[in-house]
């Protein structure tokens, strides 16, 4: 078999299963695909070692017929994830030099799940950002271009690492992380699947924290399929995270059907925005129709506190990032700042963080302490904890109305020029995020589904929200929509 690395996890699963192909090969078809893809950045710390050695494995496994389910394919791990023994910076100067003493259990399960890893994957610093220009690395690019235009765009943020990664077949699939839209966004921008669980499916415990109340780990892939896959085995109980249910984890895969007669999809009217580019409203458009030629019955609906959204997530996401980062102070992990004569533990504090932290980081952690501090606690964290609750009831109030999925746009502009927002005021980058923060602040499960193609061949993806815990359900409808849409382009190879 050729190509090995441009094949799903469906497929890789099924040759590996027939006998047509080894993990071995697999494993080796990705890692050339790397080391050709230096101009991408996506990869930050590559484990070739590691990859051959449990692909080894994975392949005398599989010969004995005792194979779990994702026995011997190649995946790409966001640098947020704790990985033992293998650096894992969450793409900050702070943790330079930090190698973790122990494996995130969402590594874990995957390793568990029998798949190979291939190494770190880039990111926004601490997982803050939209378009993974904060990272210490460097900005990660997006394999998509402008019609003729060789101008390098992001690849979304903060997993653009994962996103680069899946879009340009450096490995099968990847871990991603979202807080307020770092699965979704990215993925739209590179025309890949990703879905953002319900809050708790997935374990925190070992992924370095940026908003505890607010992250999710998630697959991002090449299809609906492969999402199902990854997310099974991503999921379930960890009695090491507080927040992580103790909820069975369904056969996801088992659940695509394809057939959603009879479903009800809202389509919430603050969704359409002054000022949304017509393609992105002309694709929502056709999205609805698709569904509506499946069966499924088309519901407008109201959702009326989404304006407030991202001010909410913009005070209480800061908020537990300051409170998350302190941590970071120069004695426990990674970079310590050079001393002068006479500096004490407050001046050693200061040096640290004003050199191990990058601006934006800076910015949030300032934010995040500012919104918390005695005199402005109730005049901004309270208020955005009590709007939060208020996002959270619209969502509650169209689901209890019988409401079983909601569609809107992942993102409101196809990828951008790196480069394009560094002038911009922060805001301008925030409002990235305007279509997928409510759903972080809900705990909703979420999935972008690339859709199709701006008039620059640029992807675009449409987003399904649906009800807490029915991640099967809602991938079933990604599935129907992904069936209709029928996207299949690829970005052309110039790396
Ligand atoms: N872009 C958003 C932020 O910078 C979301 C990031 C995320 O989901 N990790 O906060």
């Amino acid at each position: 078999m050729s190509d090995l690395n441009t094949l799903t996890l469906a497929q890789a699963r099924d040759a590996l299963r027939k006998g047509e192909t080894t993990s071995v090969a697999l494993t080796e078809a990705c890692l050339a695909a790397i080391e050709g893809a230096g101009a991408l950045n996506a990869f930050v710390h590559k484990t070739p070692e590691i990859a051959l050695e449990r692909a080894k494995a994975a392949d005398v496994r599989l010969q004995s017929g005792d194979a779990p389910k994702m026995c011997g394919l190649p995946i790409g791990i966001k640098d947020l994830f704790c990985t033992k023994g293998v650096p894992s910076q969450a793409a900050s100067r702070i943790l330079e030099g930090f190698k973790p003493e122990y494996e995130s259990t969402v590594s874990q399960q995957l390793a568990d799940a029998g798949a190979v890893m291939l190494g770190k994957l880039n990111m926004d610093e601490f997982a803050m950002g939209s378009s993974n220009e904060t990272s210490c690395y460097g900005n990660a690019v997006n394999p998509w271009r402008r019609g003729n235009d060789d101008a390098a765009l992001t690849p979304g943020g903060s997993s653009g690492g994962s996103a680069a990664a899946v879009a340009a077949d450096l490995c099968l699939a990847a871990t991603g992380t979202d807080t307020g839209g770092s699965i979704r966004q990215p993925a739209a921008f590179v025309g890949i699947t990703g879905i953002k669980p319900t809050y708790g499916r997935c374990s925190r415990w070992g992924i370095v924290a940026f908003a505890s109340s607010l992250d999710q780990a998630g697959p991002m892939t090449k299809d609906v399929r492969d999402a199902a896959i990854m997310l099974e085995a991503m999921c379930g109980h960890d009695p090491k995270d507080s927040t992580s249910a103790d909820l069975a984890v369904p056969d996801f895969e088992a659940m695509l059907t394809g057939d959603i007669r009879g479903k009800v999809i809202g389509i919430p009217r603050e969704y359409r925005m002054d000022g949304m580019p017509e393609e992105i409203e002309a694709l929502w458009q056709q999205g609805t129709e698709m569904l509506r030629a499946a069966g499924a019955e088309i519901r407008d609906i109201s959702l009326p506190h989404t304006k407030y959204a991202l001010p909410t997530y913009y005070v209480i996401a800061p908020a537990e990032a300051s409170s998350n980062l302190a941590r970071y102070d120069g004695v426990r992990y990674g970079h310590r700042a050079k001393l002068a004569q006479g500096d004490g533990i407050t001046e050693m504090y200061e040096k640290t963080r004003a050199e191990g932290f990058g601006h934006e980081v800076q910015r949030r952690v300032m934010v995040g302490t500012y919104v918390l501090s005695a005199g402005f606690y109730d005049a901004y964290y309270n208020r955005a904890r009590k709007v939060r609750s208020l996002i959270k009831k619209d969502f509650e109030d169209v689901f209890a109305a019988g409401v079983d999925a909601i569609l809107t746009p992942a993102t409101p502009s196809a990828a951008f020029g790196l480069g394009e927002m560094a002038d911009a005021d922060p805001v301008q980058m925030y409002l990235n995020d305007v279509f997928t923060v409510t759903v972080n602040l809900a705990g909703l499960p979420g999935v972008s589904v690339p859709a199709g193609l701006d008039k620059q061949g640029l992807p675009l993806g449409l987003q399904l929200i649906g009800r807490p815990w029915e991640e099967g359900d809602l991938l079933n409808t990604a599935y129907a929509l992904e069936q209709a849409a029928g996207f299949v382009a690829k970005p052309g190879k110039w790396w």
